[in-house]
């Protein structure tokens, strides 16, 4: 797997003071994973972890996997492509 399809991004946590921002971020075959951004003034990707209660989009297991991290430059890549960051 190379390409993620990312439907939706939705704001979770954030501290506007530090600038950072985390999000879940989920793609278009209903999985999910936690997105940690800062913005400063440009998004910069800081971590991916796993939603322990959706399968994870690449092995498809339910339990802890390391995954997304192979991924992480990826999965940057779509969110800001998907446009669905905040301005
Ligand atoms: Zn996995």
């Amino acid at each position: 797997m190379n390409k993620f399809y990312v439907t939706n991004v939705q704001q979770s946590d954030t501290n506007e003071k530090t600038g950072h921002y985390q999000f879940l971020v989920t793609f278009d075959d209903k999985t999910k994973c936690r997105v940690f951004y800062t913005k400063n003034p440009d998004w910069k990707l800081e971590s991916v972890t796993r939603l322990l209660t959706v399968p994870c989009p690449i092995c498809r297991r339910d339990y802890f996997c390391n995954c997304l991290e192979r991924f992480t430059d990826v999965i940057d890549q779509e969110v800001k492509e998907s446009g669905l960051l905040p301005e």
